[in-house]
């Protein structure tokens, strides 16, 4: 196989628009691609007669505006190119109009309140700087979805608006520098994808891994991770072509995956792409998550991508590698070689961090999810407080600068900005704190807090805003400044100042930490519950509103919609407890009881002791009654949490629905320990994480 002639082969990308499309065409449409100008009919016309062909010598017979709703995930709906002929015949046909914009029943998806059911139609509108696709035979537009209000029903539609409010103030930052070159500046992420394998015929007998994607009962295996003997471990045949398989698909869509191996749990594995724009690199890690699915079930395996499948294991995350570049090929957080360049990327990183401290609560937001609880709230990779981690060189040049001293690298009596060069930062140093929630790692941040299932979208989003809002403030002082090296200086030294706190090196994971966070003024939220009021205050909304990103009504619709879906997530998860525990686990644990109630009374007949048999079935009895008693307190907190909406209802979940579910839990894994494994009703730990 020719990897070089497969990569991409299922993608309308640039190189399949220059052959196909007339020059004059393929100009416009390039024109639209990179410098954002409207799209006009009749160029969009020959585009989609272009694309219709080459899709369908892909073998495709329909097509579908590809979107993001509020759920998180992709969602399709599928037109197929057949026109009928007076003749009775058909003819395959795809209009521009078809192209650019979709009408959509969004009466289904979240909206937050903000489409009353009368106007219950949505529109999806092309992307065109995200490439269309053909997968499963259908032509995949990537677009944005809106009301007919004009409303964001979408993550897509957000973003793009993220990334042109960080364009126009990251542009001004740069002419002030006299960069005169760059046209735009773009953000990009490279976001590494963790996720589980377990083997289907498991998978199928439990009933929490289908309908909740985690384990919600099982007693530990004797192994966990504590040997460490799987990290990078050699892959096993039946993952590796797994991987294979999975590589070649994704390659085929365009996907530039580059790094695969076996993460720190058993079971466990990453994916990391090479970087691209963010618009590109959300939709492309939404096809990675279909596609992890896809090729995993072809090789009787399931792919799981919650953020905490198995108690006592590592949970997974997705970490969002981001920077900014300029079109000329800059990286804007790379440190440059001359002092001007210097100057440029500290205020640029200075940006950053004020960005981050000052919105550290939106940052959080941005990964809050029941599933992502369990990592961030439980005492796990990174912990709830946000927290920059910058690696000791730059901090000692920071020190420097703060304080008019001296950095010990460099031969001048200060360190002026514009005026010294800094030392190359070496990258390899940069990145040994692995518990640090956002750590810069030599040329870009990394964001560690997402969770595996969640779409990359959010914290770009949020990333892109706030960083927008200071590069802002920045041009606006410097545009007014009379010394502009004098003027940069005093920023980045006023940002150190100011904004040292949320600067930490050391263990994210100590309880130290935890108490000198809070000393300092950092947020702990530890739950969705707590983080999600950020959402709403004055201060957070100005700052999406003022760079429009969303309108307050959007933001205010998303709010409610993240409620509701934990308060949803929640509700299944104990719905499922309840059934597994009434029809399962309790009906399996009183017949083993009654198998060596059986053995006790032929024993007895014998005058044999039976201490062990006696003991066994006390402590299952006194097991079942506990999960009995739990099961019905869980089923009316359930009962109560339904007449409850909102805050209300997912407080409810979260203070009372959760601790219930943790006890029946509790109870559970212990009957499991003590029953034989002939007569437990779903595969155990063991089965699930090593027989693979
Ligand atoms: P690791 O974190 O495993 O040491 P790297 O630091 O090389 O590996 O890269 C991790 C991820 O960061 C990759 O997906 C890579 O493409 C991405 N990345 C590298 N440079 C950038 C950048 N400038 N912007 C966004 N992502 C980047
Ligand atoms: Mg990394």
């Amino acid at each position: 196989m020719n990897i070089t002639e497969i990569f991409g082969c299922e993608v309308f990308n640039e190189a399949v628009m220059k052959e196909k499309l007339p020059k004059e065409t393929y100009k416009l449409l390039k024109k639209t691609i990179h410098d954002g100008k409207p799209l006009d009919l009749g160029v969009a016309n020959t585009v989609a007669n272009a694309m219709k062909d080459w899709a369908i010598e892909k073998g495709a017979t329909h097509y579908t505006h590809w979107f993001q709703p509020m759920t998180g995930f992709t969602a399709e709906k599928h037109d197929s190119f057949i026109t009928p002929t007076e003749d009775g015949h058909i003819i395959m046909e795809f209009s521009g109009k078809e192209l650019i914009k979709g009408e959509s029943d969004a009466s289904s998806f979240p909206s937050g309140g903000l489409r009353d059911t009368c106007e219950a139609r949505g529109y999806t509108a092309w992307d065109p700087t995200s490439c269309a696709f053909v997968k499963d035979g259908t032509l995949c537009i990537p677009t944005a979805f809106c009301s007919y209000t004009g409303d964001a029903l979408d993550k897509k539609t957000p973003l793009l608006r993220s990334m042109s409010a960080l364009e126009i103030q990251a542009l001004r930052i740069l002419r002030l520098f006299g960069n005169t070159t760059a046209k735009r500046v773009i953000t990009t992420v490279g976001p590494e994808q963790e996720y589980f394998l377990i083997d289907k015929k498991y998978y199928d007998e439990r009933k929490d891994l289908i309908y909740c994607g985690r384990t919600l009962f099982g007693a530990p295996a004797p192994k966990g991770q504590e040997m460490e003997d799987h990290y990078f471990g050699a892959l096993k045949p039946r993952i590796s072509a797994f991987m294979q398989e999975l590589d070649r698909e994704l390659w085929k869509l365009g996907v530039l995956a580059k790094t695969k191996h076996n993460e720190a749990a058993p079971a466990q594995h990453e994916l990391a792409p090479i970087f691209s724009t963010t618009n590109v690199a959300v939709d492309h890690n939404q096809i990675t998550m279909e596609t992890l699915k896809k090729v995993a079930n072809r090789h009787g395996l399931v792919c799981l991508l919650h953020e905490k499948p198995f108690e006592g294991i590592n949970g997974s995350g997705k970490h969002n590698n981001w920077s900014m570049s300029t079109d000329t090929g800059l990286n804007l957080l790379d440190p440059g070689k001359t002092p001007s360049e210097n100057a440029q990327f500290l205020l640029f990183l200075a940006a950053v961090i004020k960005a981050v401290d000052e919105y550290q609560g939106m940052m959080r937001v941005s990964v809050a999810s029941a599933g992502n609880d369990h990592r961030l709230g439980g005492g796990e990779a990174p912990p709830a407080i946000v927290s920059i981690f910058l690696g000791d060189e730059l901090e000692a040049i920071f020190d420097a600068i703060e304080n008019d001293t001296a950095y010990e690298d460099l031969k001048s009596s200060k360190m002026k900005l514009g005026v010294d060069i800094l030392p190359a930062i070496p990258r390899d140093n940069t990145d040994r704190n692995r518990t640090s929630p956002f750590a810069f790692t030599g040329n870009k941040f990394e964001f560690r807090m997402l969770g595996s299932a969640a779409s990359v979208a959010d914290p770009n989003i949020v990333l892109n805003t706030i960083t927008a809002e200071i590069l802002m403030q920045f041009a606006d002082e410097l545009e007014e400044a009379h010394d502009f090296t004098t003027a940069v200086n005093d920023i980045v030294k006023r940002t150190i100042k100011n904004h040292k706190r949320i600067i930490f090196n050391g263990n994210g994971y100590s309880d130290e930490w935890r108490e000198e966070a809070k000393k300092k003024g950092l947020l702990n939220l530890e739950s969705t519950v707590d983080a999600l009021p950020v959402m709403i205050e004055p201060k957070n909304i100005e700052v999406f509103v003022r760079h429009k990103v969303f309108s307050e009504t959007e933001i205010r619709s998303r709010y409610e919609i993240q409620l509701e879906n934990y308060a949803k997530i929640i509700n299944i998860e104990a719905l499922t407890a309840i059934d597994m525990v009434r029809k399962e686990y309790i009906p399996a644990i009183i017949k083993y009881s009654t198998t060596v109630a059986l053995a006790v009374n032929s024993k007895s007949v014998h005058d044999i002791p039976c201490r062990t048999e006696i003991d066994i079935m006390k402590k299952l009895s006194m097991l079942t009654d506990i999960m009995y008693d739990k099961v019905a307190e869980i089923e009316s907190l359930d009962r109560k949490a339904s007449e409850l909406a909102g805050k209300e209802r997912a407080d409810l979940f979260r203070k009372s629905v959760i601790p219930a579910m943790a006890e029946l839990r509790r109870a559970v894994d212990e009957a499991e320990k003590i029953t034989s494994k002939k007569f437990w009703p779903v595969p155990s730990y063991g089965d699930l994480i090593f027989k693979i």
